[in-house]
């Protein structure tokens, strides 16, 4: 599947809108805010909640950064009106970060307050390794006023470890997840096994430091990794949580759900959806093969949400 995947992936910038939307359908919940409600109501029935991200990232203009915190304030309005059981996650090259690490600041701030008016809370999404440092840098400015952001690391940075310890005396509120760029050997490692024992290592030096977990992947032996060290350290129900994309493994989803874990469904929505699709689909053309086989397998059809 590696070739073949990696060729769809070079030729998809002129693949026409329609078709990647084939690709892109389970995964984005629509253009719209509303289309973002309604799959959130309906993960909510299922047991589930949610976080939500709106479309874009990589803005080369400051009208486009503030034009996306607007959207994000809607969306925390309409969460509190509609009371939906989510929060939200933006990107910080969304907020401008590649213009001005102080502007991309006041832009999370603004939405950590918006989102503190409404006892909301927001997680900033991890990008490659180009933002990191700024990226932490900017969630540890944030974390010493507002105990309602978190923000994620990815289990396969070498750094990631040493972040931790760093972020430990903060009690973060920290998505692990393994990562989807394609990081440099010398930055990142490689070996699926590796990252495996890593994320589990983070996971094991946050429960013990007491911080607020969310185990982002749909990776059943991550999960059980993950429940192991929930019963071997008795961590209680409020201080973690599993997280998981929209359309991704959804029968293990339901699996963690029924068994009485909190779970939350990341559900992006927005215009943005075809470069976001190709984007994500060139980074790590896998992506390629889970949709064809989740198009192709009998059980996951019919499986939206
Ligand atoms: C809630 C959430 C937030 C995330 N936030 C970030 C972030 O901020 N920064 C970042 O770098 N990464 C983020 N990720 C992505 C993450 O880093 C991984 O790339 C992704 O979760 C796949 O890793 P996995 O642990 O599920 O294991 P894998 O071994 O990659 O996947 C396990 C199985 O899940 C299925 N699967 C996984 N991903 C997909 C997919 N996209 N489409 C279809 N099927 C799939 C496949 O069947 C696969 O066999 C996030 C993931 C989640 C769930």
């Amino acid at each position: 599947m590696g070739l073949f995947n990696k060729a769809i992936a070079h030729t998809l910038p002129a693949v026409p809108k329609p078709i990647i939307g084939i690709f892109a359908k389970p995964y984005i919940a629509g253009e719209r805010l509303s289309d973002a409600v309604d799959v959130v109501k309906r993960l909510m029935a299922e047991g589930c909640c949610a976080t939500i991200d709106v479309l874009g990232e990589e803005v080369t203009e400051k009208e486009h950064a503030l034009d996306a915190v607007e959207i994000y304030k809607q969306v925390l309005q309409r969460i509190n009106t509609e009371k939906l059981d989510a929060n939200i996650s933006l990107k910080p090259t969304h907020m401008g970060l590649k213009l001005s690490k102080e502007f991309c600041y006041n832009n999370i701030k603004t939405l950590a307050e918006t989102a503190r008016l409404y006892q909301n809370s927001l997680c900033i999404d991890m990008e490659d390794h180009t933002t990191t440092t700024d990226t932490l840098e900017i969630y540890r400015r944030l974390r010493k006023d507002y105990d309602n952001v978190g923000t994620v690391l990815q289990a396969y940075l070498r750094r990631t470890i040493s972040d931790i310890n760093n972020l430990i005396p903060l009690r973060p509120n920290l998505r692990i997840c393994k990562g989807i760029y394609l990081e440099p050997h010398s930055l990142a490692y490689h070996d699926k096994e590796i990252i495996r024992l890593n994320f589990s290592y983070a996971l094991e030096k946050l429960f013990i430091n007491n911080c607020y977990v969310c185990i982002a992947t749909h990776d059943e032996r991550l999960v059980w990794e993950a429940l192991r060290l929930i019963d071997k350290y008795k961590i209680p129900k409020d201080r973690y949580e599993f997280q998981m994309l929209l359309g991704v493994e959804v029968d293990l989803r339901k699996i963690i759900v029924r068994e009485g874990h909190r779970l939350r469904v990341y559900v992006p929505f927005g215009q943005e959806w075809k470069a976001y699709s190709t984007r994500r689909l060139k980074e790590n053309p896998h992506i390629v093969g889970y949709v064809i086989q989740n198009i192709f397998s009998k059980d996951s059809r019919n499986q939206r949400s």
